[in-house]
């Protein structure tokens, strides 16, 4: 479970900016780039045997860490790339057009305008779809297929999509990253439902 453990990593300002597994994080310690840690959690990781001592080395590992290195990045144009494990996290592995929840491998991507009438192979263009409601739907828009679009499809903020990205998400970082993203945003209406 540790070796699978991601380390939430911040910009100086204090601004999330990824995961990071445990073997850059050490890195990362090793190299000075740790600027300070502000999460509750502490990771140990197992070093090497100190020949003379015969002591083994020991490095904890802060589940948040902030990094020096990054200032001169500040915070870059974010465009969250589309794949469809991230589209239905997104959608809570809902199909947007029946409302039941699906396994994996029983939804598609569903091109809310068609790609054959122009629409957008874009996050705010699909949304994810059973194959059934996707069979259904055909090359149709919802209102010509008479089917009714159960939430209007969004780009995930930077936040949003480290969040839709992390696999074994801890509780302080998931209450760090909630606490960065907008009250408004329907990434925050969907994960109080949950
Ligand atoms: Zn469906």
């Amino acid at each position: 479970m540790f070796n699978n453990q991601q380390i939430l990593r911040l910009n100086s300002a204090g601004h999330p900016i990824g995961w990071v597994n445990y073997e850059i994080a050490a890195r990362l310690y090793y190299t000075d780039q740790i600027i300070y840690e502000c999460g509750t959690t502490n990771l140990r990781l197992r070093g090497g045997y100190n020949r003379i001592t015969q002591l083994r080395s020991y490095l904890n590992i802060n589940s948040i860490i902030a990094t020096r290195n990054l200032n001169k990045l500040h915070y870059p144009a974010f465009t969250p790339s589309l794949n469809n494990k991230t589209l239905f996290k997104r959608d809570a592995n809902k199909c947007l057009y029946c409302g039941n929840t699906f396994d994996y491998k029983d939804l598609s991507r569903d091109h809310v305008l068609p790609l054959s009438q122009g629409g957008e192979d874009i996050w705010t263009n699909v949304v994810s779809a059973c194959k059934r409601c996707n069979n259904h739907k055909g090359g149709r828009t919802p209102e010509k297929a008479n089917m009714l679009l159960l939430a209007i499809p969004f780009s995930p903020s930077r936040v949003e999509y480290i969040i839709l990205r992390g696999r074994t998400i801890l509780a302080d970082q998931m209450e760090f990253l909630i606490s960065h993203i907008s009250k408004s945003s329907p990434f925050f209406q969907r994960y109080k439902k949950l």
